[in-house]
């Protein structure tokens, strides 16, 4: 067998160019802690962009994952399997949903979430009720569908033409949603929070009204919760905060815990319409995953470790707020429980790079969300010693990339 050198380099020589990885490759995670192939030690605030709510090879999933991988990894949909229809059930007893459609991504459970609201629309009122409503910055995934619903138009230029009947309005904007839509409305398209478009939460009222819209009108309220479920709030969903139930719900990220498992959640009523032979994904359900999911589920949705979450939320802010106190960096600090942005002031913005890049050499896993934000998404059970301890090194990154200018 041929055995292969690998380093950073090494993926400019093999890799399509549309990513461009931090300079060290991680090797081994263990909690909130990763080494990378020199040994050196990183506190890890990403979390696989919040992916990894029980961080790295917790010994629960661990055990589940090697206990399945010795049983049955892989059938398709020609058969089901027990850790699907277990993670199926876990799923509508704890959410607003009587039906679940698996696979393996956040963008293949938005993009069943937009077809079966279109097919929904088509089913019960006509053709011509196909209009999606969406917002500004949001983000929904890479397919060229969900690439479009999502809200921001450099992610779409150079790959027109793009599926039409796409409507995007400001985010938190109640008037401007009230002005568009109409009975050609089939869904409207909300983050509870926009993760990617830099942490923004959507506002009560906002929830609140386009819920009553989307009733009048005879259009699906759609949360992509892919971001913000499994735990990450605070609630084992974030729209049980606001008490707004959508009719379409998508997960992914944490709901694996680390494996790629997505998820769509519907009404009976809503599910009806993605009827034998519709819709479909070789991988979705896998048993490997669908295990992993489900011990993942069971120890989030837990009181006792979602209120940790909050608590952990304050711990992050106070961090955050003392070094804004020293530095004067941030203009907001916001979001909830361990999903934070932290915005820089006006004369950083642009700049957000250099801090991710600063906290690398200081040993910290760090996110940013989009050129102005600084953003962690971090296991929910990291230990406050890893908070504080990782915090300081932000601290010092932070005062390196101020002296330098
Ligand atoms: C990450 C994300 C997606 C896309 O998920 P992938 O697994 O990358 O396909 C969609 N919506 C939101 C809100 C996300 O945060």
């Amino acid at each position: 067998m041929t055995e292969y050198t690998v380093t950073r380099d090494t993926f400019n020589q093999v890799m399509v160019p549309n990513y461009a990885p931090q300079t060290m490759v991680p090797v081994r995670g263990k909690g909130s802690r990763v080494w990378d192939q020199q040994g050196k030690e990183y506190i890890d605030f990403a979390g696989g962009i919040a992916v990894n709510a029980l961080g790295h090879c917790h010994p629960t999933l661990l055990k589940v994952l090697k206990e399945q991988s010795e049983k049955l990894w892989h059938l398709s949909n020609v058969y089901t399997n027990e850790p699907a229809l277990s993670l199926a059930q876990a799923l509508i007893t704890h959410t607003f949903a009587d039906k679940v459609f698996f696979c393996s991504s956040g963008t293949e459970a938005n993009e069943a979430a937009f077809k079966l609201a279109r097919k929904y629309a088509h089913d019960h009122f006509g053709p011509e009720k196909n209009e999606i409503i969406a917002f500004n910055s949001a983000f929904h995934g890479r397919s060229l569908f969900t690439v479009s619903v999502g809200g921001q138009a450099k992610y779409r230029e150079g790959f027109a033409p793009l599926p039409g009947g796409i409507d995007h309005l400001p985010f938190n904007d109640l008037d401007a949603l009230s002005a568009a839509i109409s009975e050609k409305t089939c869904a409207v398209v909300i983050e509870p929070i926009q993760g990617e478009g830099g942490v923004k939460p959507a506002t009560q009222a906002f929830l609140e009204g386009a819920k009553a819209l989307c009733k009048k009108h005879d259009a699906l309220l759609v949360f992509d919760e892919i971001q913000t479920g499994v735990g990450r709030t605070g609630h084992l969903y974030a729209y049980m905060e606001s008490g707004i139930e959508p009719d379409i719900l998508t997960s992914a990220k944490a709901l694996g815990g680390g494996f790629p498992v997505g998820a769509m959640l519907a009404t009976d009523k809503v599910a009806d319409s993605f009827n034998f032979g519709t819709h479909g994904s070789t991988y979705g359900g896998n048993p490997l995953g669908c295990a992993v999911a489900l011990e993942a589920f069971n120890i989030i949705n837990d009181d006792q470790l979602l209120a940790g979450v909050s608590r952990k939320h304050a711990v992050f802010r106070e961090h955050f707020a003392a070094i804004n106190d020293k530095h004067q960096l941030f203009s907001d600090i916001r979001g909830r429980g361990l999903l934070i942005g932290a915005e820089l002031k006006e004369q950083w913005h642009g700049r957000g790079k250099e801090f991710l890049a600063a906290a690398g050499e200081e040993g910290l896993m760090l996110l940013v969300a989009g050129p102005n934000i600084l953003r962690v998404t971090p296991s929910l059970i990291i230990p406050d010693e890893d908070i504080q301890a990782g915090m300081a090194r932000l601290e010092k990154a932070i005062a390196k990339v101020l002296g330098k200018t």
